[in-house]
């Protein structure tokens, strides 16, 4: 193994093995930290999938050190915490302590962090995050029900997650060159261990950091800052050249779409879908709470409709719903009861010969591959920037494309499943 991945959700962790992938690795990613390094697969590069970005800190940084442990053992060279393009956390946590709690565990003098993915709008400059041309803090990120996101400066946002000092590397730098970013680095960690948010605008200059990172025990970032580095082993011999990647076989059988995200482009792909005639059913939150609406009664709808077509339950609504819903129920146990829902649910769709199911959501996506207790997945073509379809590859006859909630055009749902043919 070369590269060892740590990422904080499932969608995220398919979106860097995707990357990776298309610059040529052989990658595999599992579900849940495993049990000891024997339990990892052989491939260039792993991915371990957790569900621990709005866990406690301390969990989050127990599943990563464990995650850590078995990578390493399995001979990983160097370490990436990959987390979401928009820097989803709160002040607790958890980028800064993983990361802080990684480099101690690697003996790392120094960290660099850098959600920026351009492919889908994510760039950091002077240290601030932008979705599409607006700051992160007045993107749709603002309202969302785990993690709003409210500063868009990440120097100040990662400092007040971390002891650790948290410098910049700015754009001027990064146009410099890997060599001025390598000496920047130096530079902010000369007094003892450091973190820095790095720039980055355009794929180029992800290429550059890349570069850069080169013999550091421990990135963390979005997926873009993995663009550049299956480059470094190549050059050193470890990597063969990128070859045609591998037939993707979907199971034949019928297909359903789950989507538990509110965020902004899933609202448009669950409107698209249903004004495109696809049955929909709409969860309710408060039925659900009060047990007058059940997984079984949502299959009682779904079954009957499977078919040609594919069924869409959704829990997909506009902030002020989700702000009334967790006004009465908490934010946490809110999302835990619909997360819990759609889990139920997928299990039914399974079990009904559904082979083909489409997730939008992090932690959504988290749920319900647990519930389906698929543990190791294939990554295969792409649907969207970051989303690809996935396999199971432990035996299980299903294809997933797990949508992290801000992804995809608003076709997503009908142009994934059209894919498979
Ligand atoms: P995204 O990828 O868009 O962040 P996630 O699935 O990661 O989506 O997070 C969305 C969270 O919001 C989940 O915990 C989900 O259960 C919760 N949620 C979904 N629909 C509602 C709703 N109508 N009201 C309150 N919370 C909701």
């Amino acid at each position: 193994m070369l590269l060892g991945v740590i990422a904080d959700d499932l969608t995220g962790a398919t979106d860097v093995a995707l990357m990776l992938a298309r610059e040529g690795m052989r990658v595999v990613q599992t579900v849940g930290v495993p049990a000891s390094a024997e339990a990892l697969p052989d491939a260039d590069a792993v991915v371990v999938s957790m569900k621990s970005r709005t866990n406690p800190a301390a969990e989050a940084v127990e599943w990563s050190l464990a995650a850590c442990d078995a990578l390493i053992g399995a001979g990983a060279k160097q370490i990436l915490f990959k987390y979401c393009s928009t820097f989803d956390s709160t002040d607790d946590g958890n980028i800064g302590p993983v990361a802080e709690a990684l480099m101690k565990r690697l003996g790392a003098r120094f960290t660099v962090a850098c959600p920026a993915f351009p492919a889908n709008g994510r760039s950091v400059f002077q240290g601030h995050l932008f979705v599409g041309a607006v700051l992160l803090s007045d993107s749709p990120m603002k309202d969302h029900p785990l993690t709003p996101m409210r500063d868009s400066n990440l120097v100040r946002v990662l400092a007040r997650q971390t002891k650790l000092p948290v410098g910049l590397v700015p754009f001027a730098t990064v146009e410099k060159g890997p060599a001025a970013v390598r000496a920047a680095f130096e530079d902010i960690a000369k007094d003892g261990p450091a973190m820095a948010v790095a720039d980055a605008v355009t794929d180029a200059q992800l290429r550059v950091l890349g570069e850069a990172f080169d013999g550091l025990p421990l990135l963390t970032g979005g997926s873009g800052i993995a663009l550049g580095l299956p480059e470094n082993f190549r050059r050193a011999g470890l990597l063969g050249p990128k070859s045609a990647s591998r037939a993707f076989q979907a199971p034949k059988g019928k297909t359903a779409v789950l989507a538990g995200s509110c965020s902004a482009a899933t609202r448009g792909q669950v409107a698209d879908a249903v004004s495109k005639g696809v049955p929909a059913f709409a969860l309710d939150p408060v039925a659900i709470a009060e047990k007058r609406m059940t997984a079984a009664s949502v299959l009682d709808w779904a079954l009957p409709k499977l078919g040609d077509m594919p069924v869409l339950v959704y829990s997909t609504a506009e902030p002020e719903a989700v702000r009334e819903v967790q006004e009465r129920f908490g934010r946490d146990a809110s999302g835990a009861m619909i997360e819990h829902l759609l889990g139920e649910v997928a299990q039914g769709l399974a079990a009904a010969g559904v082979t083909r199911l489409v997730v939008a959501g992090g932690e959504t996506s988290g749920a319900v591959v647990g519930a389906l207790g698929v543990s190791m997945l294939e990554i295969g073509p792409e649907i969207d920037p970051g989303v690809p379809w996935t396999l199971a590859a432990d035996g299980k006859r299903i294809a997933l494309a797990l949508k992290s909630g801000n992804f995809g055009t608003p076709d997503f749902f009908t142009k994934a499943l059209k894919m498979l043919g």
